[in-house]
């Protein structure tokens, strides 16, 4: 992954922050006005998701956030863990698409990001394996993509994202392909691996029940340019889980957030 256009964090005054974007927007060379400007701060350790309607430019923030592409204006800050090696490590990205290699093994896919930073070999293959341990696949590292399911493919994608232990995961709607009932699984293990690994996660997602149940916060996106919208804290005390989802507390706040994103749907009743 390249190197992010972002400072480090004694110079950007990151303090408790992992991600801080000022003003930042984007324009594509085609002329559309993707984001922005956009204003977003991001705790340590915090769980946020991007919610909007498509086309709002959250995929957009995203890669500007992973360096991967460049605002047009802005500055874009990415804290960074003092004494790490490879900087461009600070981030874990997972997309849409599982994007897994077809013609080799789980282990060989999870095995990549190490492999393209050079990570002896014998290191590389007990961090992969290690990895897909936390996402419950390690029984599966000699399988090959065809042979796993959708939820477990992003499962091999998930681990492939945490092999480089990033302080920072950015998910893009990860699992919006999935049936109901994985996704639920998948939403509960991403709950407890956040829990265990301590990670900040920004989440997009285009579902305000998924955005309700993972978050600590949701900020709600404009229509494009996506700015921000509003945001909605879900400091509720209640554990996540099956008795959360169906709580009336849970549905609360889901009728909160439609609220909050109405205003991007114009025409739609409130
Ligand atoms: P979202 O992820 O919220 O659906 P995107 O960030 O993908 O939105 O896109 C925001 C807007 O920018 C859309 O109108 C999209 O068509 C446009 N867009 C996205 N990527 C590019 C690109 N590489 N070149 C030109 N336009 C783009
Ligand atoms: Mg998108």
């Amino acid at each position: 992954m390249t190197e992010p256009a972002s400072l480090s964090e004694s110079e950007t005054g990151l303090a408790g922050l992992a991600v801080s974007l000022r003003g930042v927007t984007k324009v594509y060379d085609s002329g559309v006005a993707a984001l922005g400007p956009l204003d977003l701060d991001v705790r340590q350790g915090e769980f946020v998701s991007l919610l909007g309607p498509s086309g709002c430019g959250k995929s957009t923030a995203l890669r500007l956030i992973a360096g991967l592409n460049a605002p047009s204006s802005g500055t874009v800050g990415v804290a960074r863990r003092a004494g790490r090696v490879r900087a461009g490590h600070a981030i874990g990205f997972v997309f849409q698409e599982p994007t897994l290699m077809p013609w080799t093994t789980v282990r060989e896919n999870v095995r990549l990001p190490l492999k393209l930073a050079r990570a002896p070999t014998a290191e590389a293959k007990a961090r992969a394996d290690e990895a897909l341990t936390q996402v419950g696949l390690a029984e599966f590292k000699g399988a090959f993509p065809r042979e796993l399911s959708g939820g477990m493919k992003m499962r091999v994608s998930l681990a492939r994202a945490l092999v480089t232990d990033p302080d920072i995961l950015l998910m893009d709607e990860p699992f919006a392909a999935l049936d109901e009932i994985t996704r639920f699984r998948l939403n509960n293990d991403l709950l407890a691996l956040w829990r265990n690994l301590r990670k900040t996660v920004i989440f997009v997602t285009h579902s305000v029940f998924e955005s309700v149940y993972l978050s600590q916060r949701v900020i709600v996106m404009t229509a494009r340019p996506g700015r921000f919208g509003a945001e909605i804290r879900i400091d509720t005390t209640a554990p996540r889980g099956e008795e959360f989802r169906t709580s009336v507390e849970y549905a609360g706040y889901c009728r909160k957030v439609s609220q909050a994103l109405a205003p991007s749907y114009p025409g739609q009743a409130h």
